[in-house]
């Protein structure tokens, strides 16, 4: 396997389907950059208001955790597993797919901040793939309302996956790994402790940042690799807020496509036909894909979403 380069990373515009066909900016898998430890997906969302901006229908996911993380706004997930669970900024719904589940996400109106910012939405989704060992887990939630908080020498974090600077959050993951909101306190130029065994990426979120003596804007990505036991970052405003991840690399080759991660064509293939079999005539068909990720469960979106066509290539591991 190739080791990826230090490296800034510029976001792709991606169309959801959602109910209004929402458009979010997509950090990872780049082309150049597939994955950050065990981190292999990564989409930006906002800030926006909007209304109907996180209407997302039953889907399904296997052989991944979803980490869902909010800087403003407030969401509704609920799975096939019966977790009814609000998402507000600041903590945590870590969903672990493993062999397979459905959820929706739907963004609700705020009742706790002025109007003209009730709908305001930013947010974060990530997933992180599952090793090969743990890939076929019974499928479960977390949420974490309460999560450590710390602070350096001109920073401040949270701390939602892993160890960092001492605090650990108590989530469930699988391989080594970190993710942290970073808040840079001030404009002087500070260290940032890093894990070298770790490599990771930073996000500025609110402003851009100056990491490692490079220009990083809002939204875009700098990808550092193993090897640093911590990074020098300025703010260009005081409090800028950013994403930190991080992980050992991780070296199992994935087959990602559409809402699976699986380890073979023919994986997907088989996962594709199950959950689109909820829609068959056939009652055992429609048992087959219950039996895999869970029964229609009761939500305000209503639906689901298809599987789409399959490419006419064969999806290779990587
Ligand atoms: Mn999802």
């Amino acid at each position: 396997m190739q080791h990826p380069q230090a490296q800034i990373v510029k976001p792709r515009p991606i169309r959801l389907t959602t109910r209004t066909g929402v458009e979010v900016q997509r950090l990872l898998p780049q082309a150049g950059l597939r994955k950050v430890g065990a981190w292999v997906f990564l989409d930006h969302f906002g800030p926006t208001i909007a209304d109907d901006s996180m209407v997302v229908a039953a889907h399904p996911h296997t052989g991944l955790q979803t980490a869902t993380w909010l800087l403003d706004g407030l969401v509704e997930h609920r799975d096939s597993i019966g977790s009814v669970q609000t998402l507000r900024a600041g903590e945590f719904n870590l969903m672990t797919a493993g062999r397979g589940i459905a959820h929706s996400e739907l963004g609700l109106v705020n009742p706790m901040v002025p109007f003209d910012q009730a709908k305001l939405m930013h947010a974060v989704q990530l997933w992180i793939a599952l090793p090969d060992t743990h890939r076929q887990l019974a499928p479960s939630f977390e949420h974490h309302a309460n999560l450590p908080r710390v602070a350096g020498r001109g920073f401040s974090a949270k701390v939602f996956v892993g160890t960092f600077h001492g605090a650990t959050s108590p989530a469930t993951v699988y391989s080594p790994l970190v993710g942290v909101q970073l808040g840079i306190d001030g404009l002087e130029t500070v260290m940032v402790p890093l894990d070298h065994h770790f490599e990771h990426a930073i996000i500025p979120l609110t402003g851009s940042l100056t990491v490692d003596g490079r220009h990083v804007e809002a939204g875009e990505m700098i990808f550092l690799p193993v090897g640093d036991a911590g990074v020098m970052i300025s703010a260009g405003r005081a409090g800028t807020q950013a994403l930190l991840i991080g992980g050992t690399p991780f070296q199992e080759n994935l087959v990602m496509w559409w809402n699976f991660i699986g380890r073979s064509h023919a994986e997907i293939v088989e996962m594709r036909r199950l959950w689109n079999a909820r829609g068959s005539e056939e009652s055992i068909d429609v048992a087959a894909s219950h039996d895999r990720f869970g029964a229609v469960f009761p939500d305000q979106v209503g639906g689901w979403i298809p599987a789409p066509d399959l490419p006419n290539v064969e999806l290779r591991p990587r």
